[in-house]
């Protein structure tokens, strides 16, 4: 695809139809061409816009149709797959001035926000009015809704509350063309029409820009207690995730684990201490209830099934210092890998919750095979596992070699156990080439056609998910 650039005259355009002035800068073009994708190359844009309002980034799309230019959307770039980063430089658009609370809405449980507002407020919001928002990717404190719609963000409270797409009940979208149109609202149960919502949320900024979003809030659970629970090895704590819940007759809000290396990893990064740091992996189970008593013999269960299967001990964090501090450490791996080395491959792989001790074998072994170091954690309750490989001392060329090498046989050996490619983090740009040639070729089709519909002059977000 041939897009134009951006001559003065364009620029000058551009930042007529804009209160908050554009950027280019060499500053600006540097911090706007990556995202938080350690191994990806930064592709800089060639000007930054900040709209304020719906009109601002319609008016800016039908600009890019105009003149052929291509707008990448951003929301806060705390993205792991490259999702934000301009494929063909053009205009980045930061939705981060787009950062309004439009309106709580108690009597519904429902709240109305702009795509720039950091998660992390919602919940804290909705925390203050005794209701919960049940999205909670670890990145809450940093990245934007728009971000985690755009991605449909997992994180630790899956098990309970689903990733982010099942909050979402209304959305008014940019199309590409600059048209606006309103989905859903503030109603339970619509099937008017096809679900264009759930087909906007995960489609990686390539559809359309959300500008308004209504999430669905719930009553918060008055109590909640999180076990952690450290086993002999992995094997064991992965198939104590069944035999907890079954034992227990318990559907936990969180099931997380981190192997021995995460917690080596964590513990150094943040200078703690943790209980049978050497044991071979760790489970934090976390329960919610409605009332303290419910909420023991939740847990009690929970634990005495643990330790049945396998588990060394249960230790309880039942007041909010001990959580908190177990969730520093559980949300921390990410920043404690950055530490170890910069330059390192996040995975997300997703497999069947029993394939993970066979997957995570299977990536010590092509680590081992290609000289690479391997860390492994994630979200036990539901399968998606953040294998991750380290660069560390290893020669930039050896580096480059091996990784591409160790990803192909990782994400052969996901699709053999029935699993894909990326549970959370999207495919952006990271994963592109490993997408088109594990997916058949009629849904590729599929996905082609969708963004042609959506997008026919191919300017929102180019270059992403598939190519044309
Ligand atoms: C330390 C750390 C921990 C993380 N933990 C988790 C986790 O537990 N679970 C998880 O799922 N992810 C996690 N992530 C990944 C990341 O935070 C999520 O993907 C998040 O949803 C990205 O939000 P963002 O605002 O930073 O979006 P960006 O990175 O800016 O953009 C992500 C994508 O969204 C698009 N986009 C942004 N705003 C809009 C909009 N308004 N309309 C349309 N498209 C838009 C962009 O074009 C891009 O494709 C983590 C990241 C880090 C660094």
């Amino acid at each position: 695809m041939k897009y134009n650039s951006l001559n003065l005259e364009l620029l000058k355009e551009l930042q007529s139809m804009l209160a908050v002035p554009i950027k280019y800068d060499e500053e600006t073009l540097e911090r706007y061409s990556r995202d938080e994708t350690a191994e990806l190359k930064a592709v800089k844009p060639e000007v930054v816009v900040f709209p304020v309002s719906t009109e601002e980034v319609s008016d800016v799309m039908r600009f890019a149709n105009r003149h052929l230019i291509p707008v990448t959307p951003r929301g806060a770039g705390t993205g792991l797959s490259g999702g934000a980063v301009p494929a063909f430089h053009g205009i980045v658009m930061s939705l981060e001035k787009m950062n309004r609370i439009l309106e709580f809405d108690a009597a519904n449980m429902m709240i109305t926000v702009e795509p720039g507002v950091i998660t992390g407020e919602i919940q804290k919001l909705a925390d203050r009015h005794g209701l919960v928002y049940g999205g909670d990717p670890c990145s809450s404190e940093s990245s934007s809704i728009g971000g985690n719609i755009a991605e449909n963000a997992g994180g630790n409270k899956v098990m309970k509350y689903g990733p982010t797409g099942y909050h979402v009940y209304g959305l008014e979208v940019v199309l590409p063309s600059g048209e606006v149109t309103r989905l859903g609202g503030k109603m339970i149960k619509d099937v008017s029409g096809l679900d264009l919502i759930h087909l906007i949320v995960g489609s990686e900024g390539t559809l359309g820009i959300a500008t308004r979003i209504t999430l669905r809030l719930l009553p918060k659970p008055k109590y909640s207690v999180a076990l952690l629970i450290p086993f002999p090895d992995i094997d064991t704590a992965i198939a104590a995730v069944p035999k907890l819940m079954t034992g227990s007759g318990v559907v936990p809000t969180s099931l997380e684990f981190m192997d021995a290396s995460s917690i080596k990893a964590v513990c150094s990064f943040l200078n703690m201490e943790f209980p049978y740091a050497d044991a071979g992996a760790h489970l934090i189970v976390e329960v919610e209830g409605s009332s303290k008593d419910s909420v023991f013999d939740d847990y009690v269960k929970l634990g005495e099934s643990a330790i049945e299967a396998g588990g060394l001990e249960a230790f309880v964090a039942d007041n909010r210092n001990t959580r908190e501090k177990l969730w520093k450490a559980r949300k921390s791996i990410a920043e404690a890998l950055a530490s170890i080395s910069p330059v390192h491959c996040m995975e997300d792989v997703s497999v069947p919750m029993a394939s993970i001790p066979e997957l995570i074998k299977f990536s010590e072994e092509i680590a081992r095979e290609r000289g690479l170091e391997m860390i492994a954690f994630g979200h036990a309750g539901d399968g998606n596992v953040h294998v991750s490989f380290i660069k560390g001392d290893m020669p930039e060329e050896r580096w480059n070699e091996a990784l591409p090498l160790a990803l192909e046989e990782l994400y052969a050996k996901t699709t053999g156990l029935g699993g894909c490619i990326s549970g959370e983090h999207g495919i952006g740009l990271k994963r592109k080439k490993y997408l088109a040639s594990i997916t058949d070729r009629a849904q590729l089709d599929l996905i082609r056609g969708i963004k042609r519909a959506f997008d026919p002059s191919y300017i929102l977000n180019p270059g992403k998910i598939v190519d044309l």
